[in-house]
């Protein structure tokens, strides 16, 4: 490309891909060389809006990949993966949220024996699948809700109790008129 054909009035600085149209306001490519919505001329030909666009990508190699007639620039591969925390997302709301846990495999297991027991065997075969099953069962309902939950979370109602009364007893003021609304709606 030869150097006259590069437009010298390009804010390259600017990093938008996306200019509302002079004509009708709408939102268009900024080097298109017509408005996507209403055809007004933005360049006076598609060599200068190639060769303004050229320039403007030249300054910054982040501007590599952008294409001319994209509103804006595309999605790199980092940011295209969101990472949520949910636990402490879920901490800060006072969601009680589950350990992971393989007690649930055991409680189908028991499962499994007790359904097993549902087939018409000879009575005492299906006593013992049943007291099997139900062994099993519990081993697995305890160890999951009892066990495993509490030791995981050892001060947990503890902690959100005292936080429920802190925050109650700094703004007196403010649970007040909720209490009385309450009583309204009532
Ligand atoms: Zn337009």
């Amino acid at each position: 490309m030869s150097r006259a054909t590069k437009p010298t009035f390009v804010d390259v600085n600017s990093p938008a891909l996306a200019i509302n149209c002079p004509n009708c306001g709408l939102l268009t490519a900024r080097f298109g060389q017509y408005c996507r919505n209403c055809g007004y001329s933005i360049w006076p030909s598609s060599r200068f809006a190639s060769a303004a666009f050229q320039a403007w990508r030249e300054v910054d190699p982040a501007r590599r990949d952008c294409s001319r007639f994209d509103l804006e620039p595309p999605l790199r591969p980092e940011d295209q993966v969101v990472v949520v925390d949910f636990d402490r997302k879920a901490h800060e709301l006072g969601i009680h949220m589950p350990p992971g846990s393989s007690y649930p495999i055991i409680i189908c297991l028991g499962l499994f024996f007790m359904a097993l027991a549902a087939v018409p065997f000879a009575t005492p075969a299906r006593l013992v699948l049943a007291v099997i099953g139900l062994a099993i069962f519990l081993f697995g309902v305890i160890g999951w809700v009892v066990v495993e939950d509490t030791r995981h979370f050892p001060g947990f109602e503890a902690a959100s109790q005292g936080a429920h009364t802190e925050a109650m007893a700094a703004a007196p003021a403010a649970a007040q008129p909720t209490e009385t609304r309450v009583e309204e709606v009532h």
